[in-house]
């Protein structure tokens, strides 16, 4: 088979054919590290990949194969990573200067799970530095570019990681999501994006953003190939104190059951200003779908809405100063060598080491959450983040699922919000409350624009139904299949 047939196949494809021993995983590995030595030096969806520990996992793969003694369907599938999930002996610097030298001591949860599955596993994805970003231009190691027009953002901050799915440079990878990092550059860049229920799938080993919201998920062409990889990496796990105890349904199995008909919500307070035309008319055809299969389409109301992004930036930024406050050049971190005394380690370390949002957002954590603001601004929104769940407990008492664009935009041009941050954060508008809410959501692409840029649809769901949200994006998916076109740039 040529690499380019492999390239374009789904990971549930590819687990087929390796089951019916039609291929190996080493020649689908070749392939995919093939694609990645052709064009990423333009796409830049990697920081680091170790060709050879690739290779000797697949290899491994297949005698394990052909011992009759495979682990899972995934094993022998190539699944590159975030750089901010942890792999023993692998490097990691969430995109930071302040971590360019540090090495995983241990394995993330996921990665233990993904092993234990049999995945080839590697890679570290480019993202905006410690996850903060829509664009991946806050990287210290240079943007990642979006395969469908170069001169475009791939969205953010798991940019590396969307970038890397949709030009076929490897068939499914993980990234995470704080408040849409997972959606919304996989809406940009026309693939798959999901964002578990908080607490479904384990942040240990995870490099810590805003504990209360960071959720890691899956990328991938197809909504199949979501559920997949979602099902091998959730479950309880004690070492993350937040894991859920609940049981793990066959996701993979669940979304080919019949779907009945379901009640799906459009929230009036999303579909207001600000929505471009082209990702208007998107959603508005695959409503109608929806319609068209005898799902019952209904307006509901989500008041709370335009709170969240404010909230957000109360809470994410609190959490994220009080996490990254371990970076300190003392321990694990690079340390300036311009340091005359204790105090200058921290300062000078850190004021080396971190990019300006990085810094801006520590400062603006620091200071919602000092003595004196703290009633205005953090308990505020705390208290805020509660009416906003208690919004959606309420909408989902009528819905099965709350239908929204991911992103109010396609991609758009480096350099273009990046003078701005808050339109930048406005481009999470949509992604933000599910994640202060804690739910399961889901990004799939819906078409593209006349300029032939990806859109893409959210679909959210109730906590840990995850089942049925996967079954809902399915149904949608399965008929569309626009995460199956390639841009030209992956093509041969
Ligand atoms: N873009 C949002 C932010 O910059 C969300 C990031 C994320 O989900 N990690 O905080």
């Amino acid at each position: 088979m040529s690499s380019a047939v492999l390239l374009e196949k789904t990971a549930v494809e590819l687990s087929d054919l390796l089951r019916n021993k039609e291929i190996t995983s080493e020649e689908i590995t070749k392939a995919f590290l093939k694609q990645i030595n052709r064009i990423d030096d333009q796409v830049h969806a990697f920081l680091h990949l170790d060709e050879q520990d690739f290779l000797t996992q697949a290899k491994d793969s297949d005698k394990r194969r052909a011992q009759g003694k495979s682990l899972s369907p995934l094993d022998g599938i190539p699944v590159a990573l975030k750089d901010v999930i942890s792999v023993k002996g692998q490097p990691l610097t969430a995109a930071s200067k302040i971590l360019e030298n540090y090495i995983s001591p241990y394995d993330a949860t996921v990665t233990r799970k993904l092993k234990e599955a049999g995945a080839v596993i590697g890679g570290r994805l480019n993202l905006d530095e410690f996850a903060m970003g829509s664009s991946t231009e806050n990287s210290a190691f240079g943007p990642t570019r979006n395969p469908w027009n170069l001169n475009c953002v791939p969205g953010g901050s798991s940019g590396g990681s969307s970038a890397a799915v949709a030009a076929r440079e490897v068939p499914l990878t993980l990234g995470s999501d704080t408040g849409g990092s997972i959606r919304q550059p996989a809406s940009l860049c026309g693939v798959v994006g999901m964002k578990p229920t908080y607490g479904m799938v384990s942040r240990y080993g995870l490099a810590a953003f805003a504990s209360s919201l960071d959720q890691i998920g899956p990328f991938s062409k197809t909504v199949e190939d979501a559920a997949l990889l979602l099902e091998i990496i959730s479950g309880h796990d004690p070492l993350d104190s937040t894991s859920f105890p609940t049981e793990v349904p066959s996701y993979t199995q669940k979304i080919h059951d019949p779907l009945a008909p379901c009640t799906l919500g459009l929230p009036k307070e999303f579909f207001g200003e600000g929505m471009d035309n082209e990702v208007r008319n998107s959603i508005e055809k695959a409503v109608e779908f929806y319609r068209s299969q005898g799902h019952r389409i209904v307006e509901v109301s989500l008041p709370t809405t335009d709170l969240a992004v404010p909230v957000y930036y109360v809470i994410a930024t609190a959490e994220a100063s009080s996490n990254l406050a371990r970076y300190d050049g003392i321990r694990y971190t690079s340390r300036s060598n311009r340091a005359k005394n204790a105090v200058d380690v921290y300062a000078k370390s850190r004021g080396e080491g971190f990019g300006e949002e990085v810094k801006r957002r520590c400062i603006l954590g620091a200071y919602g959450l000092s003595s004196g603001y703290y009633d205005a601004y953090y308990l505020k929104a705390q208290k805020t983040r509660t009416l906003i769940r208690e919004d959606f407990n309420r909408v989902f008492k009528e819905v099965d699922a709350i239908i929204t664009p991911t992103s109010p935009t396609p991609a758009f041009e480096f350099g273009s919000k990046s003078d701005d941050p808050i339109s930048m954060y406005l481009s999470d508008i949509y992604t933000i409350s599910t994640n202060l809410a804690g739910l399961p959501a889901i990004s799939v692409p819906c078409g593209f624009t006349e300029a032939n840029l990806p859109i893409g649809l959210q679909l959210i769901g109730p906590a840990f139904n995850e089942s049925s949200l996967l079954k809902i994006a399915h149904a949608y998916d399965n008929e569309h299949k626009f995460g199956c076109v390639s841009p030209t740039l992956a093509k041969e």
